[in-house]
């Protein structure tokens, strides 16, 4: 059993904090929601009003917060974790941010002594609940070992991508090509669903073909194609479309420091602002499809 300390109980955090109770382990939650807080308690989870009380006797501490600023004001500072936290302690964060914040956050951790790995996730809310994300991991080879059996509560999948920041590096990849593929679904099925083809053949036939991909495969963008995903409950949950538009940024910028071409990427990244400011920024991201629907 190891004392956990977990901030950001969401859509992710949430489910992700289950299972570790579910295995185990003792939890300490903070979040700014307190219904977030009161559904942990309820399954045996103890509740902090700050974070900084939260990680009292710690040996583990993840956060999952929506992006790096406050990531980096959760950790660095006057105010930050770092000056609370004991030697011994290491700290996970899941969230996506860029890789510089993440470093920065390691480095803010390393001149105290405490490890500090970045392991950001794949596989959607789904995966959340049911323990199989892919946990991609930034930092010393030693901290990635030490973390392993913690994150094997959560997910299934578990990569140590590099150094500090390497696992923010391979998630923002991911996630572009994951916008990218969404994109091309959703056009897929519209354009075959105004030809008169059902939603749910085409998906069929498309899955057996060369078009086959994930969003295709678990996270149908058509209403009622598939139960349990956003969009067949009003793109309700999920993964917000303000957090692939922040993932699809923190893309932009790396392909600028890297020199790398990404016209599909930069493409996905308009089409994801747009439909934000069209107001779908709360709505889950497979709603992307309503933006290519014909509004009569
Ligand atoms: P969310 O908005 O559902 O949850 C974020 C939580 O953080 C909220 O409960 C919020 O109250 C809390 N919070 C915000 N600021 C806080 C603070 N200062 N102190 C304490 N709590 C605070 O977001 P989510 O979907 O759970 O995503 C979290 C992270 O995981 C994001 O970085 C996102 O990009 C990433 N992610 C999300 C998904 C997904 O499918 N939703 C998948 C992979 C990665």
């Amino acid at each position: 059993m190891t004392r956990i300390a977990f901030v950001g109980l969401g859509n992710m955090g949430g489910p992700m904090a289950e299972n570790l109770i579910k295995n185990g382990h003792s939890l300490t939650v903070y979040d700014l929601n307190h219904a977030a807080v009161e559904k942990l308690v309820d399954l045996g989870a103890k509740s902090a009003d700050t974070a900084k009380s939260a990680i009292t006797n710690a040996q583990v501490v993840i956060s999952m917060l929506p992006n790096g600023s406050i990531v980096k004001s959760l950790y660095t500072g006057k105010t930050g974790l770092v000056n609370h936290l004991s030697k011994d302690v290491l700290v996970i964060d899941s969230s996506t941010i860029a890789a510089d914040d993440a470093r920065t956050v390691a480095q803010a951790c390393k001149s105290k002594g405490i490890s500090m790995i970045d392991a950001p996730v794949s596989g959607g809310t789904a995966a959340a609940q049911a323990g199989t994300l892919t946990f991609i991991c930034g930092g010393e080879k030693e901290d990635y070992e030490k973390a392993k059996p913690i994150l094997q509560c959560m997910g299934k999948n578990i990569f140590h991508a590099g150094s500090s920041g390497a696992g923010q590096v391979a998630k923002i990849c991911n996630n572009m090509l994951l916008a990218i593929h969404m994109i091309g679904t959703s056009e897929a099925l519209n354009m075959g669903v105004k030809q008169g083809l059902k939603a749910d053949v085409l998906s069929q036939i498309m899955k057996a073909s060369s078009g086959n991909n994930w969003s295709l495969q678990v996270y149908n963008p058509f209403p009622d194609v598939m139960p349990n995903v956003p969009s067949s409950n009003d793109y309700q949950g999920g993964f917000m479309v303000n957090l692939m538009s922040k993932d699809l940024g923190l893309a932009q910028e790396l392909a600028s420091k890297s020199h790398s071409p990404i016209p599909l990427g930069s493409a996905a990244a308009q089409l994801y602002e747009l439909h934000k400011y069209n107001g779908a920024g709360m709505k889950d991201f497979s709603s992307i499809l309503q933006m290519l629907q014909d509004k009569s």
